[in-house]
Formats: C-alpha cells, structure tokens, sequence
C-alpha cells in the first residue's frame, strides 16, 4: 500500500521533498499555512504589484549544476536568465563589481585591492581550489551527519575517485575563512575583510571570523558557477515544485496552517491537524521551521539568531534614462553601510542587499513606466520583539529611511519612489510563521563537529529547510528536501 507523508511548510525544503516522495510512489500532501507556496523564496502581493518575500537570485541552474540535475530528474524546467554581472559590493571606500568571468574578476581584485592583489589572488586560487573539491564531494550526494551504513557509501565512493582530495578537506575541515586569510597574511586588510563579511553574511549567517572554510569556500566562489534570475522571480520556481507535487498525484493545501502533530503509537501514524485537513500518516516532514512539540524542530538552536527587515518599492522606470542611463548596471548590490551613518544600522547587521525586477501586476502582466526594487537587511529579530507597539513604528521608520540614504549613496533614488513600504521580523512570523529566517549560521561546530540532520529522534519524522544540513539558501534547502526523501526511501 502507498505510504502517506504530510509534508508540513511549501517552502523549498518541503516541496523538493514532497516531489521527489510523490515522484517515488509516496501519497504527498503539503500543508502551507500562508496563501502562496515559496516561504522565503515566494512571493506576495500588495498595491497591486507583485513582490519577493524573500530570495531573488538562484544557483545550481547551470548545465550539470546540483540544482538543474534535481530539477532534470524530477522533470521540472523553467525560464532563468543567468547573471554575467550578478551584484556590486559597495564598500565605504570602494566598489567591487563581481563577475561570472574568471579572467575579469581577477582584473577587479587587482585593480580593487592594488597594494595586497598578490596575496589576495593566490588567497582566491586556493579558495576556488578547495570549492573545487567541496563541491566534487557534494556532487556525490553525500548527507551530513552520517547516520547509516549505506551514507557512508556515498563518502566512500568519493575516496575512492578522489583520495587526494578527501585528505585536503579533512585538513581544512577546521579552518575558519579567517584561518586561510591569516595564511596569506590578509586578516588585517579592512577593505578585504569587508567584502568577504558581506558576502559570508548573505549566503551563510556568519563572518570570515566564524564561518566555516569548506561551505564558505562554495559561497564566495559560487557566481563564477553561475547564479541566476527567474524569470518572473523566484517565487515562480517554488509554484513549478508545488505543481509537479499536484501532477504527480499529490495535494498542495494552502491557507493551512498545522497546529499539532502527535503521534499514535499504537497504530505507528502520525495525527496532523490544520483548516483544512485533519488526517493520518505513516510520514511526517516538517519545514516550517515551526516546533510542534519535543523533538519535531531545530527552532531551539541558540545560533539561530537571525531575521531579516525588508523594504519593497516600485520606482519611476525614469530612474533608467535619467541619472542610470548608460551606466553599466549589475542586477543587485549588497552596500555596506557607511561607519559614521545612521547609528540604526549599526543595530543592524551585513550589508544592505538591493535588487531589481521588472514590474508585474498580480496577473503576473509587465507594467510599463516601473521598476520594482527590493532591499533587505539582517536583524535580530528580539529586539523587534521587545518593542512597545509605538517603538516598533517609531524604529521600523528609521530603518527604512536609512536603507533608503545608503541606496541613495548609488543612485538618487527618493525622486522616483512611487511606492515604498517595510516588513520587519514581526511580519515574516505573521505570514510564514517564523521571524527567524535564514536558518543557521555555517560555523565549523555546525558543519564539521556537529552538522543538523534531516532525521529527527522521532519516529518516522523529518526535518528539512535551511535549519538542517546543509544549510542556509534556497540550493541548500533544495538539497535538504532530496536527503529527506532519500531518508524516507532508505529508512
Ligand atoms: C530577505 C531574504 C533574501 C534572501 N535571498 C536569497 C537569495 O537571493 N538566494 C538564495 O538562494 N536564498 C536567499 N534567501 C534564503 C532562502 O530564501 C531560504 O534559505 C530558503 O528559501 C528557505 O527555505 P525553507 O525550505 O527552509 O523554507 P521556508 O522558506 O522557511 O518556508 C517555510 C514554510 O513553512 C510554512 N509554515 C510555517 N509554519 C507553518 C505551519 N504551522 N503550518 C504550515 N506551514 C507553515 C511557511 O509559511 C513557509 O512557506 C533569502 C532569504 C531572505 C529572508
């Protein structure tokens, strides 16, 4: 008889799960508790326009990269254009442009970076080198932590092709981004720290202090790889997962949010209770990032110590003839805030991450005249939390207007705002359920010594998203939900 699965939460971690368990034969049903699928990587609308909530630029879509070989093996395609100039990083002394290009990049580090470009370029080489390997060991789908005999195959079957490489990894396993830096004599280069902090801190939680040289490595090399634009967002990825889990007979609830799971012992299922379902199954995989009680999430971590504040916009499409004409423009920029600007965002952390999408109305129509901007921000989502009602309004204000003066700082943007509105921590947790986002920080103790994994201590019960190995960002979710469902299949 089909096995049943509730898979809890339509974000990416969930619905790779669900796709690949209805692809496989299980009897798939995602209950989300917003009104579009995507979580954090989905969409709302407001005025009339569409808006991400969360992500805008994918990866793993190139030919063979880890993504486009899921998404081939579950029969999934959609429209991505892939970014030659994906983002500017815009320092407080410096703006560096980075570049699919291998060639070029290496031009802008030297002509950014002209008294250390020696170092800083055999500092990269190794680095790429060691992404090299970390992603040739990823390639082989190898989970962590290993919890059976049948995963240690998938290591074994890297050893076996490459030794050499395995040993270079086990002797970096420990390195924090800072300890490689340190070998190159570039720990105390300010401007090069920055860049890597802004980077680390948008793609893994965490500084060149903590993070992890192996994922790190993958990070801060991945645009030469390939990153990507989704046609009409990333959003619409997440309803192409969310489809294939329908067409493959499976059901996709929303507006369904759960609010207790327990287990039946005798009859070894699990009772799921929401709106619109109340039901029982052999398999339950949580995504919501949620707890429903001992042992059905990571929620508990002390690491997970983010949240994101952020601001949607649509502007005059003017802004592109006017001041941007001719200029050569790359589809976002993290912007670090200036040190001496607006105490604000020195509450805040990392930089100002902005980027631009064509206008679309709620029909998913291009409107003419516009251009919608997006811009987010880390903060930490207690202090938003402690806020009396007017504080809250009072600081989310100011906030706002600070992301929008360091925007200015690359183009004169309050003349063609004609619509501009913030969502703080307190409004992710209202629409997807959690303030926390971004899962947890990639720290050697969370990648190496102690890596989350996507089976809980429950029986029969899963945990996916960017709380679990391998981490944070829609590829690390995806790549969550596929362990998940080999788990499942495995187990
Ligand atoms: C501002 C921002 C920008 C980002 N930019 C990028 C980017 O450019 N590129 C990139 O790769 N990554 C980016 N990320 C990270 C990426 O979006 C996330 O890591 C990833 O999408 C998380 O996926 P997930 O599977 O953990 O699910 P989530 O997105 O966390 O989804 C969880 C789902 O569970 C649902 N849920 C919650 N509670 C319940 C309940 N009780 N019952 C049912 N459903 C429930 C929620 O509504 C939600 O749909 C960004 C994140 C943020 C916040």
């Amino acid at each position: 008889m089909e096995k049943t699965v509730c898979v809890i939460g339509a974000g990416i971690g969930g619905l790779m799960a669900g796709a690949y368990l209805a692809k496989h034969g299980y009897k798939v049903t995602v209950l989300e508790k917003a009104t579009n699928v995507g979580g954090s990587a989905g969409w709302y609308v407001r005025k009339g326009r569409i808006f991400p909530t969360g992500a805008t630029i994918a990866f793993g879509l190139e030919e063979q990269g880890l993504l486009r070989s899921m998404l081939n093996e579950l029969q999934v395609d959609f429209p991505a254009e892939e970014l030659f100039h994906p983002m500017d990083v815009v320092l407080p002394d410096r703006t560096i442009s980075i570049s699919k290009d291998s060639n070029v990049w290496e031009e802008e580090l030297k002509k950014s970076f002209p008294e250390n470009s020696q170092e800083i370029l055999h500092f990269w080489n190794k680095l790429t080198q060691i992404s090299d390997n970390v992603l040739a060991f990823t390639e082989t789908r190898a989970a962590l932590p290993i919890e059976r005999i049948r995963e240690l195959m998938y290591i074994l079957k890297y050893a076996i092709k490459h030794p050499i490489l395995l040993m270079r990894l086990a002797r970096f396993s420990y390195y924090t981004v800072e300890d490689l830096m340190k070998k190159y004599k570039l720990e105390n280069v300010t401007s090069f720290r920055q860049l890597l902090n802004a980077q680390l801190l948008d793609a893994i939680q965490t500084d060149v202090s903590k993070a992890a040289l192996l994922p790190a490595s993958l990070a801060l090399t991945i645009y030469r790889r390939g990153s990507f634009s989704i046609q009409n967002g990333v959003g619409g990825f997440s309803k192409k997962l969310a489809d294939r889990i329908e067409s493959l007979g499976g059901k996709v609830l929303l507006n369904s949010p759960v609010s207790s799971v327990s287990y039946s012992m005798m009859e070894r299922q699990w009772d799921v209770h929401s709106p619109k379902c109340t039901a029982s199954f052999d398999i339950v995989v949580n995504n919501a990032g949620a707890s429903f009680g001992h042992g059905t999430s990571r929620t508990r971590d002390r690491d997970l110590h983010s949240g994101a504040f952020r601001l949607d916009a649509v502007l005059k499409e003017d802004i592109c003839q006017g001041p941007l004409k001719g200029k050569k423009l790359p589809f976002g920029y993290q912007i670090v805030p200036e040190p001496d600007n607006s105490k604000i965002l020195r509450e805040e952390e990392g930089p100002v991450y902005v980027t631009f999408h064509k206008s679309l109305n709620k029909d998913g129509e291009t409107v003419s005249g516009e251009v919608i901007m997006t811009a987010s921000i880390h903060t930490n989502p207690q202090r938003w939390f402690l806020c009396t009602k007017e504080e809250y309004i009072i600081k989310k204000e100011k906030v706002k207007n600070a992301i929008l003066s360091e925007i200015e700082r690359v183009m004169p943007l309050k003349e063609y705002l004609l619509y501009v509105d913030a969502g703080t921590p307190l409004t992710y947790q209202r629409f997807i359920g959690k303030a926390y986002v971004g899962g947890t920080s990639l720290t050697v103790k969370n990648t190496v010594l102690k890596p989350k994994s996507v089976r809980s201590s429950l029986p029969q019960f899963y945990i996916v998203g960017e709380q679990v190995f391998p981490g944070p960002g829609t590829l690390s979710s995806a790549l969550s939900g596929y362990y998940a469902s080999r788990a499942i299949m495995e187990d």
